[in-house]
Formats: structure tokens, sequence, C-alpha cells
């Protein structure tokens, strides 16, 4: 998939060969970063690119990189690891059921072995051999050891994409590594474009949801938007029962859940100084009702538990108490009776 905001860029630094071994992508997330550097490995596997330097499409490397299946290429995602088995965890930390969880958010040690021993095959198909590793930030600390060994001295032919929305969060061995290039993102107009001819109905709406991202808006999801008007009521005062509301949260709605108590929390603050909504825009109305009734020392109380509940949110202990335990905290912020 190609985004016109990376058009420039493409460009300018991708069109033609010669690119460094070693690339860090940064971006803001949701805004196409992953679709970038899919597009950049699937043109240096391609066998006939185009004048403009993208992949053909249609030739065996072309298909069997859509399929998933094209031997000179690895993807490290921790979404693709959701079957590692605790031994090579247990190897680092000690074990236990909290290690386990923690395996599906992060990329492991393993599976950077298992790419390091990948590059050093000779290409199957005598072009480049591609590590996409995303998102970079989820590498475990002895993956990212692992990762650095190979960046030292890299493979002849070997090309390393690494993708993140948080750079802070890499080690500065790693970043020192590579060659960084931000992405751009959308202007406003081109992200409303895009999500318009995706087919999704609402977009300044599904837009402001997420801070613009329009790919992150495709994503939302119909879970998304009814946890969402599950919740309105809750938050806006309307229906005060902290117990109604946790009831209409799932077990696999803890992101969806931490996402919108952020942005109502911001948007209530940025209401109540400076009378703007950024995330909520439709709800604008019971926002400046509700936000004069909140104590603000109270709210960044609250806007700090969420920051916390946000590192949790991919492995609660007991996804229940957890979303009951958010929901009675902002309960209390609400004037009583
Ligand atoms: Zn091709």
């Amino acid at each position: 998939m190609k985004f016109e905001w990376h058009s420039a860029l493409w460009n300018t630094r991708f069109r033609t060969g010669g690119l460094p071994q070693s690339i860090l992508f940064t971006a803001m997330r949701g805004t196409g970063e992953s679709a970038f550097a899919e597009r950049v490995a699937v043109s240096r596997l391609c066998a006939q690119p185009t004048t403009n330097g993208d992949a053909c499409g249609v030739c065996d490397d072309c298909r069997w990189f859509a399929a998933g299946t094209h031997p000179d290429f690895r993807r490290l995602d921790p979404e693709c690891a959701q079957d590692v088995q605790s031994s090579s965890i247990d190897e680092e930390s000690a074990s236990g059921e909290r290690d386990k969880k923690r395996a599906r958010i992060q990329i492991s040690v393993d599976e950077v072995r298992e790419a390091a021993d990948f590059l050093r095959l000779v290409a199957h198909r005598g072009r480049a051999r591609v590590v996409l590793i995303h998102p970079a930030h989820t590498m475990h600390i002895a993956a990212a050891n692992a990762l650095l060994k190979i960046l030292e001295e890299p493979p002849p032919g070997a090309l390393f994409l690494l993708v993140t929305s948080q750079p802070a969060r890499l080690p500065a061995t790693i970043r020192s590594r590579c060659i960084t290039i931000a992405l751009p993102k959308p202007t406003a107009s081109q992200a409303a474009a895009w999500l318009h001819a995706a087919g999704l109905p609402d977009t300044e709406l599904a837009l402001a949801q997420v801070g613009g991202a329009p790919a992150a808006a495709a994503s939302l999801g119909e879970r998304y938007w009814a946890v969402r008007e599950g919740l309105l009521p809750f938050l806006s005062g309307r229906d005060p029962s902290w117990l109604d509301a946790a009831a209409r949260i799932g077990d696999t709605d803890l992101a969806h859940l931490v996402h919108l108590l952020q942005t109502w929390c911001w948007d209530l603050m940025s209401t109540r100084f400076h009378g703007s909504v950024r995330y909520h825009q439709d709800r604008s109305v019971e926002l400046a009702r509700t936000a004069p009734t909140i104590g603000s020392t109270e709210l960044a109380d609250f806007a700090r538990k969420l920051t916390g509940a946000k590192r949790l949110v991919g492995h609660p202990l007991n996804p229940k108490l957890f979303a009951e335990d958010l929901l009675m905290s902002y309960s209390h912020l609400l004037p009583k009776g």
C-alpha cells in the first residue's frame, strides 16, 4: 500500500538503489509506517522493479512477499509471536505467568537469533535478505543486545528495517548503528481523503479519535465504537453507575477503555483551560458541562493513573478488576448526587 504523504521521501531516497544496510524509520503511529517499510523491503526483493523503484507486484518474488512466504524476508513482530514458549523467557528472567504473558507483547531473543541464522544463509533469490522489525521498541532487552551484535557486523546483502513510533525506547547503541529516517505524517486533508477513499463513514471524528493518524483511524474497528457508545453516558455523568459501565467492557476491550479514558480526560482539561476539544469533537456540549464540575488536581492524578494502566493493558492480571478499578476511580471525580 502506498501513501501520498510518503511520495516525496520515496522519490528522493528510495527510488534508486544505494540504501544503507540498517534503517530506523521513526513515525507517528498509524500513519502507514509499516506499509512504507514493507514497500522498501519488497522493492529490494522484486525481480523487476519499476522505473519508480517500486516492486512490480507480479513477479514470483512479489507474489511470495504478498503471501508472507518469501524465503529472503523475515518479519519480527510481537503480534506474530503468540506461541513463544516459556523456555526462552526462562533463560533471561525468573519464570512465571507474567513473563509468559509479556512474551506476547515483546520481540524475543529467540526470534532475533533465528533472524541471525537466516542472514548467514545465502540469499535464495540472489538479491537482498531483509529483516523488518516492527514495532522495534518492543524488543526484549536481550533481543536488542542480540540484534546489536548483528548490526555491528552485518552480513553482506542484509538489509535491516526497524520501525518505531517511540525511538527513545530503543537503546542508544541500536539507534547509533542505524540511519534514522523520519517518515512524514499526512496533512489533515490528506488523511481525510485517504480515509474517505477507504470507505470510512465519519472520517473527521475517526481521525480526531487517534490524533490524525489515518491508518490508526481505519483500524479502530466496530468494537471501539461500541465501547465508546457504551462509555459516554457514564463519562459525562448522565449514567453515574461505574458498575453498569464496567459490565459493558469485555476482557479484550481494555486498550479501547484506556484510550477512551485518556482522550476523554485530555478533552476535559482542554475544555476547562482552553475551551477546545481535540478528540471527542461530537461531545463538546457534554464536555463543557462536565469539565467545570471536576477538580483539576484530581483529574491530573487520574491521568497519571491512566499512564500507568496503559503499560499493563496487554497483560493485566485480572481484566475485570482492571476495568472496574479505572471506572470506579473516574466515578470519584464526578460530583455526587
Ligand atoms: Zn516484482
